[in-house]
């Protein structure tokens, strides 16, 4: 790829490294030149801080490469910078604990009508910042690898029509949005083909924060500067796309978006399949 950007925004697990576990020596060693060269770096992820190179991502570069990292975790909730080699939050979407309960509310109401009136087994992980987890497929347990698995959208259509729900994910998306608006919240649902995941922001929070940001620092800097890496760009079914889809907005439809992933399926139509996983997305890095 013969463009340089000027800021590469991109997804951790299953991007940048194989896994959670998975030494991020190679991912690190990709992207210390860059930052030292001053090429703005924002890993977008849906995790939190803890999760990401062991909690210390910050040990691995020295404070002035820090100073071109961000981060923007837990699907739109926090947004970091470093100062003096330090993560500092600079902004976030973090709701008051009434509103975080009536998101737990809204997830239990979710699981208990899939339950009730499916017999559609669900898991929740109620222990995220600003969403819940709606773990799908409760009886496939990805290990450690934490990205979408090539047969896995196959196996959730079929579940879903085993048990008689028609519609498939959107059906859920929908009855998520439905079960919210009694509560008066608007919820940005999203899912793969393992989880569908209920909160008030998604990335597209955190992408146009952080391009936010990087106007500030540098008000020349425009979308067409930047790229946008993930893996899970696909959608389920027409019209629903993956989580790294979100980091296309109205604010950042400009910039160049690539999926590494080699999953059959829709993407929006701006998004260009590169496939090859991890090692695509490190050797553009190292190429920039
Ligand atoms: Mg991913």
């Amino acid at each position: 790829m013969n463009k340089k950007y000027k800021a590469i925004f991109f997804d951790w697990d299953g991007t940048a490294v194989m896994s959670r576990k998975a030494p991020v020596t190679d991912a690190v060693a990709a992207m210390k030149p860059l930052l030292e060269k001053g090429v703005k770096l924002a890993i977008v992820s849906g995790t939190t801080y803890e999760n990401i190179a062991g909690g210390a991502i910050e040990n691995y570069f020295t404070p002035k490469q820090l100073d071109n990292l961000y981060l923007g975790l837990g699907r739109g909730a926090y947004n970091y910078e470093f100062k003096e080699g330090k993560p500092y939050v600079f902004s976030h979407m973090i709701p008051e604990k009434e509103l975080l309960g009536i998101i737990h509310r809204i997830c239990f109401e979710i699981h208990l009508e899939l339950k009730l009136k499916y017999d559609f087994d669900t898991d929740i992980v109620f222990s995220r910042p600003n969403y819940c987890k709606i773990d799908l497929m409760v009886d496939n347990n990805r290990g450690d690898n934490l990205f979408m698995q090539e047969n896995e959208l196959d196996m959730l259509k079929e579940k879903l029509k085993a048990h008689g729900i028609e519609g498939g994910l959107q059906a859920l998306m929908d009855l998520s949005i439905e079960i919210a608006k009694k509560y008066d919240v608007e919820v940005a649902p999203t899912c793969d083909a393992k989880y569908l995941e209920v909160g008030i922001s998604s990335k597209s929070n955190n992408a146009n924060t952080i391009f936010a940001k990087l106007c500030e620092e540098n008000p020349e800097l425009e979308a067409k500067d930047c790229s946008f890496w993930g893996d899970e760009y696909v959608g389920i079914e027409d019209g629903i796309f993956g989580s790294d889809s979100f980091m296309y907005t109205e604010v950042t439809k400009k910039g160049d978006f690539f999926d590494v992933s080699n999953v059959t399926g829709e993407r929006p139509e701006k998004v260009k399949v590169l496939g090859g996983g991890v090692d695509t997305f490190l050797k553009f890095l190292a190429e920039q």
